[in-house]
C-alpha cells in the first residue's frame, strides 16, 4: 500500500513538473496549480489514501507528499517568474520608443512679411515720438478727398481710381458717398477734427484703389501716414524725421533725395528717393540705372487743409509724409511683384519666417 502510494506521488510530481515546464501562459499555470495543488487537486487525493495507512507508514508518507508538494510549489514559482518576464520583454519591445529616430517638425507659423515690415517702421516712428492712429477703410467722401484739399473738380480725384459702395449716404450732406479709402490722408483729418494741436503721429493701414492687377499694381495695399502739426513746424524738421527714419530702417549709408513734386493736401510737396538698396547707389535694374528709388511722398500741410478741420492756419504749421509698405519691403527684401504678398503661397511666406 505504502510503495503504491509513493510510486502514485512519484508520478503524480513529474506529470505536474512536465506540465508546468510546457505551460506558455500564466492561466495555464493558475489552472494547474489548481489541478495539482488545490483542495480536491490530484495531491489531495493522494493524501486521502493516508487514511487506509498503519500509524507506522503515514510520517514516512507524510514527507514523500510534502516534498512532492515543495517540488511542484517550486515548479510554478519558477515557470512563472519565467512567463512574467517573458511578458514584460514583451511589452516592452512593443512599447518601445526609439530615441534616436529623427523628430517630427513642427509646422510654426510666422508673421506675414508686410506685417514684419510695418511693425519694424511704426518701432521706428514711435521712437521718433510718433503715436499710432488708425481711422476706418469705409470713408465717406469728404474726409478721404474734400478735407484733403481734394474737390469734387480736382483733377486728382479722377488719378484715384474709387471703388464706391453701394449704400445710402452719410446723414451728413457734406459727406457724400460712403468709399473704400483711396489712402490713409483721411486719418490726418479725423484725428484734426477731435484734437487741438500740437499732435504728431503716424497712420498705418489698409488702402484700396480700383486698378489694373499687374507686377507692381493691386487693388489692396498699406500704407503709413505721418503727420506733425505745431506752432512752428519746419521743412527742415521733415527732412530730419524722414532721414532718421530712412537710417534706421535702412543703415546708416542710405542718402535722401527730395525732388519737387505735387499733393493736394501738400505745399510744397517732395517726391522722396533713396539711394538704392540694391545697387547701393551704383545702378541696377530695381533703379532703372539711377540709383536712386522713390520710397514716399511728404510736404507741409496744405493751410486749405487746416482750414478744413477748423485750425488757424496762421497759427499752425505741420508736415505730413505718406509712404507705401509694400514698396518699402519689396525694396528692403528684393521682391519683385506685388501679388507676392496676397497669394498666401508658403513657399514665399516661408522664406520670412
Ligand atoms: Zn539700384
Amino acid at each position: 500500500m505504502l510503495t503504491t502510494l509513493v510510486t502514485c506521488l512519484s508520478e503524480l510530481q513529474d506529470a505536474a513538473c512536465a506540465a508546468i515546464a510546457a505551460a506558455t501562459a500564466l492561466k495555464e499555470l493558475e489552472a494547474l496549480d489548481a489541478q495539482y495543488l488545490g483542495r480536491k487537486g490530484a495531491l489531495a487525493q493522494c493524501m486521502g489514501a493516508m487514511k487506509g495507512l498503519s500509524a507506522a507508514d503515514k510520517p514516512a508518507l507524510g514527507k514523500v507528499a510534502n516534498d512532492a508538494k515543495a517540488v511542484v510549489t517550486a515548479a510554478l514559482e519558477t515557470r512563472r517568474a519565467t512567463l512574467l518576464d517573458a511578458a514584460d520583454a514583451q511589452s516592452l519591445a512593443q512599447d518601445a520608443l526609439d530615441v534616436t529616430l529623427p523628430g517630427r517638425a513642427r509646422v510654426q507659423g510666422g508673421a506675414h512679411p508686410l506685417a514684419q515690415t510695418l511693425r519694424e517702421m511704426l518701432d521706428i516712428f514711435q521712437r521718433l515720438g510718433f503715436a499710432i492712429e488708425e481711422g476706418p477703410e469705409i470713408e465717406d467722401e469728404w474726409h478721404n478727398f474734400d478735407a484733403l484739399n481734394i474737390p469734387a473738380s480736382h483733377p486728382a480725384r479722377d488719378v484715384q481710381d474709387t471703388f464706391f459702395i453701394n449704400a445710402a449716404p452719410a446723414a451728413d450732406p457734406r459727406a457724400g458717398r460712403f468709399i473704400l479709402r483711396t489712402h490713409t490722408s483721411p486719418v490726418q483729418a479725423r484725428v484734426m477734427q477731435q484734437t487741438t494741436p500740437p499732435l504728431r503721429f503716424v497712420a498705418p493701414g489698409r488702402v484700396y484703389r480700383n486698378e489694373r492687377i499687374d507686377a507692381s499694381h493691386y487693388t489692396i495695399f498699406h500704407q503709413v501716414e505721418g503727420l506733425y502739426v505745431d506752432r512752428a513746424v519746419s521743412f527742415a524738421q521733415l527732412k530730419g524725421t524722414l532721414l532718421d527714419f530712412a537710417h534706421a530702417y535702412y543703415g546708416p549709408q542710405v542718402k535722401l533725395r527730395f525732388r519737387p513734386g505735387y499733393f493736394p493736401f501738400t505745399e510744397p510737396s517732395a517726391e522722396v528717393d533713396i539711394t538704392c538698396s540694391v545697387c547701393s547707389g551704383r545702378g541696377c535694374s530695381v533703379c532703372k540705372q539711377t540709383g536712386w528709388v522713390e520710397i514716399l511722398g511728404a510736404g507741409m500741410v496744405h493751410p486749405n487743409v487746416f482750414r478744413a478741420v477748423g485750425y488757424d492756419p496762421d497759427a499752425v504749421t505741420g508736415f505730413a509724409f505718406g509712404m507705401g509698405v509694400e514698396r518699402i519691403a519689396m525694396l528692403k527684401y528684393g521682391i519683385d511683384d506685388i501679388r507676392l504678398f496676397y497669394e498666401n503661397d508658403l513657399r514665399f511666406l516661408t522664406q520670412f519666417a
